[in-house]
């Protein structure tokens, strides 16, 4: 048998060592990985139908919570009331996400209030977009940002009964005045109580695995989640992305070329990516995972599968406990 050189050796633990982390086959990864999915309220009979559908399937896979959006300024907020009283058959762990923008603190709490009437006592407390059509997004008598929204649900009486989950931009907020700014925003949202950052969604995981580093560093020490998309239609998650300022990296237009015409070749390349993006971040010790959906099921599904995440493996556990769901956002 002929020797190995020195350089040799080296590649070869390097590369074992590589395999190691990234076992193949593509078998679920050991480690626990817990994931969340976010919904929108949808607009007609026929998609509160689907809503219902995607979510039963994905209830089965045991999420820590599952959220529906809701319309700062005001377009769809009875629609995430009906949504949230909908899902309440069927989802044992709801979150309503509540925004500040356009409106009142006695509104804000009229809509927790009416959370709570139907059970619901977990929030993503955000600002909300600006209407952009001049008007001051948060009027005098309102919460001026998400800090103060979170401040103000723990100053509540049954203030540390919620569960509150804030947003992170890794690629940082295209209004913030700089990352270290943006950075120290998050921060006073975790000082006035919030449990776990939600973050939008990015493609490009160096960018995460900076921003995780430097929230730390702010000292900002509850879970940092990170915010999946799976790209259900390149062009939609491109305009998105141009709005959220989520880079769509270089590679990604070539992957998708063409494939608006080849929705099945579409979703597989698309659940490929996902699933990538997601294991490679498990590598890097993170442990749970945000789901936008966009309502859809299969996508979101493929991905959680891949990472472990299967119906037999979670059906067993439906308490609505508050304590253990998500402990400290890192594969144990
Ligand atoms: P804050 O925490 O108050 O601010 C975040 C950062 O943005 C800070 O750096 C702040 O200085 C800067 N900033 C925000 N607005 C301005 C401004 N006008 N001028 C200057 N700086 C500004 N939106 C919805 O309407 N409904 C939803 O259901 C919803 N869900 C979301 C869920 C997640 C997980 C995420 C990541 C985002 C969601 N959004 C939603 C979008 C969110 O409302 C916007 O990104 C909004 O602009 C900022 O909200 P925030 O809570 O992060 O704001």
């Amino acid at each position: 048998m002929t020797e190995w050189s020195a350089a040799e050796e080296s590649l070869h633990g390097e590369m074992t060592e590589r395999l190691d982390r990234r076992p193949w086959p593509a078998r679920p990864l050991q480690a626990e990985v817990r994931v969340s999915f976010e919904f929108f309220p949808p607009a007609t009979e026929v998609g509160g139908r689907r809503l219902h559908d995607v979510a039963t399937r994905l209830v089965a896979l045991d999420p820590a919570f599952v959220s529906v959006t809701y319309g700062a300024g005001g377009s769809t907020q009875s629609r995430t009331h009906d949504s949230l009283e909908s899902l309440a058959a069927i989802a044992p762990r709801l979150a309503g996400h509540i925004t500040c923008v356009g409106a009142t603190r006695q509104g804000v709490h009229g809509v927790l209030d009416a959370y709570r009437s139907i059970g619901v006592r977990r929030v993503v407390a955000l600002r909300g977009d600006d209407p952009g059509d001049g008007r001051p997004a948060v009027p005098a008598e309102g919460f001026a940002d998400a800090a103060a929204l979170v401040a103000a649900i723990r100053d509540r009486t049954d203030g540390s009964d919620w569960d509150i989950s804030v947003a992170g931009y890794p690629e940082v907020h295209p209004k913030a005045d700089s990352s270290a700014a943006d950075v120290d925003s998050l921060r006073r949202k975790v000082d006035a109580g919030a449990d776990r950052v939600l973050t939008q969604f990015f493609f490009d995981n160096e960018s995460f695995l900076r921003f995780h580093e430097r929230c730390r560093a702010a000292g900002i020490s509850v879970p940092i989640v990170p915010g999946i998309m799976p790209v259900g239609d390149f062009d939609k998650v491109s305009r998105f992305g141009a709005g959220c300022g989520a880079t769509i990296p270089e590679w990604m237009p070539q992957l998708f070329e063409g494939l608006a015409q080849a929705p099945d070749v579409h979703r597989l390349v698309a659940a490929t990516v996902a699933a990538e993006q997601c294991r490679h971040l498990a590598e890097h010790g993170i442990g749970q995972f945000h789901f936008y959906t966009m309502n859809a099921a299969d996508l979101t599904e493929a991905t959680c599968r891949m990472l472990g995440v299967t119906p037999a493996a979670g059906s067993a556990s439906v308490s609505d406990d508050l304590g253990d769901d998500l402990r400290d956002g890192t594969v144990a």
